[in-house]
């Protein structure tokens, strides 16, 4: 009796849990809600192949339908965190063991006595290794995220969950797939350990996909749509990290960057164009600032470049590289032969000066090119006591 209603609940749990992740799957658009909704689908259909037994006059039949239930349900979810977690990773051999212990299971081991070893561990290590291999597609990773510890724990308290269920049914010589299982005390303590972990897997699985959708929020949020840049409080926040963690005397150039003349594109080619051109130039900023570089659009047309371990030199390197660059693309819905030209504010800081207090002078500095005639770049003086040797270098170009 203890067990029937142990795989009622547990029948329920799993098939709250597949309704959960179908409206996940529907809404968050995280694909690991699909191969989560299909597992725990089918860890119903596990319980509801045990619950049949009794009335099922085949061993065979009923020992088939259970294990290779439990065992395409585990599967899935570990499918769906190899995917997760590694893009691009095979899995096809995670459903080749899946099928090859399922086989055994219907063809070898039905056979073989209960309460035995083999039969025993033959029947929970697949799921054990199954389990194991989804712990392990997680911590490979790095960094690992506390929530992606969590999973893993729980993944790999089931793999061991499957183990001490062999060892009890070996030692109370009971096990799996006997006519009298439901009865027996080996099936209450059975059910009740897999009802509590799947309800923590069902668990941890959810806040998983909810931290996935919250970063996945949080990442639109920050980022400019249209120029694919971070935005102004983004980059602000990124820039002062990133200048927190420089060493010191580490020089970063932070440049500010305005399209010349940009109403006079909207006035002329529409607006359409502009945004087009704003679109075409930040490409450009991002493309060559590289994986350490940080881009914010500050405003409109405005635009802020962070370069960590970066002096004057460099950085007029960059900004001709850019000008070069603009000079080269042609922009959609201008004339073939229009190019859009833009002036730059260069101040060299470093770790002792805040983000902001860097960008007004490279503001000034932006300020002074535009007047100079625009098309070019003028560096902003130096800080005084800031040690950043030649960070002057040049003072226009
Ligand atoms: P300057 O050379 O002195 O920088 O002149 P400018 O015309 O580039 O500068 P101004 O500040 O006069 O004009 C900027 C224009 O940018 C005004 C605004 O309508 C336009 N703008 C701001 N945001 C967007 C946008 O997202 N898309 C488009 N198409 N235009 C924008
Ligand atoms: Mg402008
Ligand atoms: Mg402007």
């Amino acid at each position: 009796m203890g067990a029937t209603f142990l795989l009622v609940i547990n029948f329920a749990i799993g098939l709250a849990f597949a309704i959960t992740f179908l409206a996940l799957a529907w809404r968050s658009g995280v694909a690991l809600s699909r191969w989560c909704a299909a597992g725990f689908l089918s860890a119903s259909a596990t319980v509801t192949a045990e619950a049949l037994s009794p009335v099922i006059p085949s061993v065979r039949v009923t020992s088939t339908l259970s294990f290779s239930m439990l065992m395409l349900a585990l599967t899935l979810i570990s499918a769906g965190l190899m995917r997760h977690y590694r893009p691009g990773a095979h899995i096809g051999w995670l459903f080749a063991i899946a099928l090859a212990a399922s086989l055994f299971n219907t063809v070898v081991l039905v056979d073989q006595p209960r309460g035995y070893p083999l039969n025993a561990f033959g029947y929970q290590a697949p799921f054990a290794l199954m389990t194991a291999i989804g712990a392990g597609a997680i911590l490979m990773l790095s960094p690992r995220r506390p929530v992606d510890l969590v999973l893993a724990t729980v993944l790999a308290l089931s793999a061991v969950q499957f183990l001490a269920k062999a060892a009890i049914a070996v030692a109370t010589k009971t096990g799996p797939g006997v006519k009298i299982y439901l009865s027996s005390d080996y099936a209450f303590y059975s059910q009740t350990a897999g009802g509590i972990l799947s309800l923590l897997l069902g668990i941890a699985l959810i806040g998983l996909v909810a931290v996935e959708v919250m970063a996945a929020a949080s990442r639109r949020m920050r980022h400019d749509d249209l120029s694919g840049t971070l935005t102004r409080g983004a980059f602000l926040e990124a820039a002062s990290e990133r200048l927190a963690r420089a060493p010191g005397g580490m020089p970063m150039a932070l440049i500010m960057c305005d399209l010349d003349h940009f109403k006079q594109i909207n006035d002329g080619f529409g607006h359409a164009a502009g945004d087009a051109v704003i679109s075409a130039f930040a490409g450009n900023l991002i493309a060559l600032a590289g994986e350490e570089g940080v881009c914010g659009r500050i405003g409109g047309e405005e635009f802020c470049v962070l370069l960590p371990d970066c002096g004057a030199a460099a950085a007029h390197i960059y900004v001709d590289a850019i000008r070069g660059l603009n000079a080269m693309t042609a922009v959609p819905l201008l004339p073939d032969q229009h190019r859009v030209t833009a002036s730059f504010g260069i101040a060299i800081t470093g770790r002792d000066e805040p983000v902001e207090a860097a960008m007004r002078r490279a503001d000034l500095a932006l300020y002074a090119a535009k007047s100079a005639g625009r098309d070019r770049w003028q560096m902003a003086p130096q800080v005084a006591e800031m040690p950043l040797g030649t960070a002057g270098l040049g003072l226009a170009g």
